[in-house]
């Protein structure tokens, strides 16, 4: 190339090249669609050119500031993004520009702290969080850290990687934590993004499964994908039902109303386990003390998974073991697909595709 094509070339890459993403200004305002700045990779970061990005309902929270540690606006939400490397810093070697990769939310741990080194990275002091503390995958482009960054199997479709990215992974986990055993009954409460995938994940871990949830077309979609009983909080009581079949061993709570984990609570047998998986916007529940103590209940809480957690998710699906179910929108209809998720107007995941 000559000199003159050189110069000419860097002028070009100086004027920073735009992509629309959708931003939070304010808590109390809808999210914008905005012409920002393409992201630069730094050494260590990797920039993707997104194909689908799932909407959690930890993006809503996000946007609407709900939680005890708010993120900072202006920011952008997204931490199911999946998509192409586009362009790889100097000292990436994780993944290599070419390859689909899913952007989690665990975007950095420190990698030497106890938690780290024990394996327990999604407990990082240090982390960064995608789509919290840094950008999210609601746009054209996103930036990530090459390491915290894994590889989809050829054969997944992006649509379907991007909800395994944050409900695959964190109920996967849910479900290893519980320690679901065949035999046991797994009692899954809300069939939405998560729940729809934690009932799947107990099935594989070899568990008889019950769905929960107050919609009956969910309740369908749970006995499709595998529930052989289902019950409807709307009209019966869960405690009363699942107790009346001597209760359950694990009761996984993904649904984002408190009560709905006091139940899951209730519906325990003596030495079950209760997981915390969902967060609902009010924080607290009421427990028995006695109870837990003389009925020996383990209660734990679960945070998404670790980066092994997700490669695993991965693995299970690229086999045919997994269905995800899903809706796809969009990226500028963005603040409507908020609105049909908070509504219950969703079968189970939606999905938006820049
Ligand atoms: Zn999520
Ligand atoms: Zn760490």
């Amino acid at each position: 190339m000559s000199e003159a094509l050189l110069t000419k070339a860097s002028a070009r890459e100086t004027k920073q090249p735009t992509m629309r993403a959708a931003v939070v200004h304010d808590f109390a305002e809808p999210l914008a669609i905005d012409e920002v700045p393409r992201p630069v990779p730094g050494p260590d970061d990797v920039v993707v050119r997104i194909e689908a990005s799932g909407l959690c309902h930890t993006d809503i929270h996000a946007a609407h500031g709900d939680w005890p540690v708010k993120p900072h606006p202006p920011f952008t939400p997204g931490h199911e993004a999946v998509g192409i490397v586009e362009r790889a810093g100097s000292r990436v070697s994780a993944v290599a520009v070419g390859d689909r990769v899913a952007i989690p939310w665990l975007g950095y741990a420190c990698g030497h702290c106890d938690h780290c080194v024990a394996g327990w990275e999604t407990l990082c002091e240090a982390q960064r969080n995608t789509g919290y503390s840094i950008d999210g995958g609601f746009a054209e482009y996103v930036k990530a850290d090459g390491r915290f960054v894994v590889k989809v199997p050829a054969g997944i479709d992006p649509a379907e990687a991007a909800p395994l990215t944050c409900a695959g992974v964190t109920t996967y986990k849910a479900v290893k934590v519980s320690g679901a055993r065949p035999s046991d009954t797994v009692a899954v409460f809300g069939i939405g993004g998560l729940g729809h995938l934690a009932l799947q994940y107990a099935r594989i871990a070899g568990a008889r499964v019950v769905a929960v949830d107050l919609v009956d077309e969910k309740l369908a979609l749970a006995r499709e994908l595998g529930a052989e009983a289902t019950v409807n909080a709307a009209d019966e009581d869960p405690v009363r039902v699942l107790g009346g079949l001597g209760g359950v061993d694990v009761a996984i709570a993904t649904a984002v109303s408190p009560r709905a984990f006091e139940q899951a609570y209730g519906a325990l047998k003596r030495g079950g386990t209760l997981v915390f998986v969902g967060l609902p916007a009010d924080n607290y529940i009421q427990l028995p003390i006695f109870e837990t103590v003389l009925n020996g209940i383990t209660v734990v809480g679960s945070i998404v998974g670790t980066r092994l957690d997700l490669r695993e998710v991965f693995e299970l699906h690229a086999a045919g073991m997994t269905r995800v179910v899903y809706e796809e929108r969009a990226l500028a209809e963005v603040n409507e697909a908020i609105a049909d998720v908070e509504a219950g107007r969703v079968p189970a995941r939606l999905v938006l595709r820049p």
